[in-house]
């Protein structure tokens, strides 16, 4: 293919990426935008394998048929709830193709004696270093958020120093490439000291920051995909893979911002203050009221402006399409029903956006934390549904609590407070929450998708 038509088809894809990134931004954009840079990746694909000269058409399909194999069960499978997890793995599958690419461009270089370009070179030690870590990294990380290995953040003395010790010996074996590119163990150990300090960088991080790191780690896996593109001399690798370095980058600090943690806590194991805090005896006990879905339905008759505030328990008990339908019920009613969505809420970017958009919630009615925060003072009903910690007000007044600092929805500023889930049970910072015990807040106990449907069936007898 002319190397002028192959540029041209790359840089219309670069274009649909970067069109359809911006299409992500705003949920009304984002399925046409989603669909653009998946036009993008199919022209990405169409032109390399047209370009391609080296390994035979049998080859490429048996693996792409694997490979969409392996995907489709993937994809039908999986849990909303296990979504990270896939997401580690994914990048780590990213990392570990990018050793490989550099691997055998060394391999290569050896077996024909040839001296690759510095600029080669530089591109393969960045592909074997950032590829192995990312591998090994999101490796742990999976093993975490999925519980094969426990989620508790490993700390040892010296770990830091040990940590930096690899980092510096990684940078003098790529050095020692770069000056002696067809030697091949400079490569190997490389890839060996990356693995070690992928592994120790991700074992101090807990499983409550992991989602953080594997925001962190895709975009590692760019960065290593765009390295790659220079070995390959392929321009829409080196752009795709600036683009996913760049958007994990943002995203970490986004999800960071959210949790009240630095970027620096997160990767040196550095935990929030989990000082003596409150138990959950001196927070709840006499003080708890429940209450069944009648009274909760006689609530609404007598409220305007409702908020609903989902979390990890909506999630959990798929609780988003009775939710739509209440909300629906209660607007019949002439009741201004709105949801208030916070950035951390379940467990990865965007969960309850997601869940919400799929049981049709428009989005003009899906509110920030920071917007909805303005005037939660004039909600009649919070209906909390699953939401813990994104709605404990220690993090506002217990400066020794694991949620010190982060910002949450304010419901206990609401009038009245209605708390949907099973039991007294923390969330996952593992702290009492004094919401639960406050004049204004009523538990109903149950199961999140179960107590909605109970509102909705006593709804439809008052
Ligand atoms: P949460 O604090 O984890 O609390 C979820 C609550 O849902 C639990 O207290 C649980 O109580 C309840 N629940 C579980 N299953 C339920 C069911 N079937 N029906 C009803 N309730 C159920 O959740 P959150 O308020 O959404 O906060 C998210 C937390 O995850 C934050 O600490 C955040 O920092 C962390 N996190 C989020 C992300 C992200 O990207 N979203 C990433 C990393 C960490 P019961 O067991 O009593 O029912």
């Amino acid at each position: 293919m002319p190397e002028l038509l192959l540029n041209i088809g790359y840089l219309v894809s670069a274009g649909l990426f970067i069109i359809g990134l911006k299409g992500l931004t705003h949920p009304r954009t984002a399925v046409r935008g989603n669909l653009l840079g998946a036009c993008g990746m199919l022209l990405a694909i169409v032109i390399t394998l047209m370009d391609q000269k080296i390994v035979g058409f049998e080859y490429i399909l048996a693996g792409i048929v694997i490979g969409a194999a392996i995907g489709v069960v993937l994809a039908v499978k999986i849990e909303m709830t296990s979504m990270p997890e896939l997401v580690a793995a994914f990048n780590g599958f990213g990392g570990i193709a990018s050793v490989f690419v550099a691997g055998a461009a060394i391999i290569e270089n050896t077996l024909h004696g040839s001296t690759p370009m510095t600029q080669t070179t530089v591109a393969v030690a960045a592909s074997g270093l950032i590829g192995a870590v990312t591998f090994w990294g999101s490796l742990v990380a999976f093993g975490k958020l999925k519980g094969l290995v426990g989620d508790k953040a490993v700390l040892f003395s010296g770990q830091q120093v040990i940590n930096a010790g690899l980092a510096i010996l990684a940078l003098a074996l790529s050095v020692g490439l770069v000056m002696d590119p067809t030697n091949a163990y400079f490569y190997w150990l490389l890839v060996l000291a990356a693995s070690a300090l992928g592994v120790l960088l991700v074992i101090p991080v807990g499983g409550a920051d992991m989602p953080v790191v594997v925001a962190l780690l895709n975009s590692y896996s760019g960065l290593a995909a765009a390295s790659t593109g220079f070995i390959l001399s392929n321009n829409v690798l080196i752009i795709t893979g600036s683009l996913v370095g760049a958007s994990g980058i943002i995203l970490t600090r986004i999800m960071c911002k959210a949790m009240n943690r630095s970027l620096f806590n997160v990767l040196f194991g550095v935990l929030a203050p989990t000082g003596g805090g409150v138990s959950s005896d001196e927070v709840y006990t006499g003080r708890v009221k429940s209450a069944s879905a009648d009274e909760v339905a006689l609530l609404f008759d007598a409220a305007r402006r409702v908020a609903i505030i989902p979390g990890y328990g909506m999630a959990v008990s798929q609780a988003q399409h009775p939710v739509k339908t209440l909300a629906t019920m209660l607007e019949e009613r002439g009741i201004q029903v709105e949801y208030g969505v916070h950035p951390v809420a379940g467990r990865m970017p965007g969960h309850m956006n997601v869940l919400l958009a799929e049981a049709d919630v428009s989005y003009e009615s899906l509110k920030d934390m920071d917007e909805i925060n303005q005037y939660i003072d004039q909600v009649d009903v919070a209906l909390v549904i699953g939401a813990n910690d994104v709605v404990n007000p220690l993090a506002r007044t217990d400066p020794t609590s694991a949620l010190a600092g982060m910002p949450i929805i304010n419901v206990d500023k609401a009038r009245t407070v209605v708390v949907i889930k099973r039991s007294l049970s923390p969330g996952f910072a593992g702290i009492p929450n004094p919401l639960f015990a406050l004049d204004n807040t009523l538990m109903l106990f149950g199961d999140g998708k179960k107590a909605v449907l109970d509102i909705i069936a006593a709804l439809k007898d008052t």
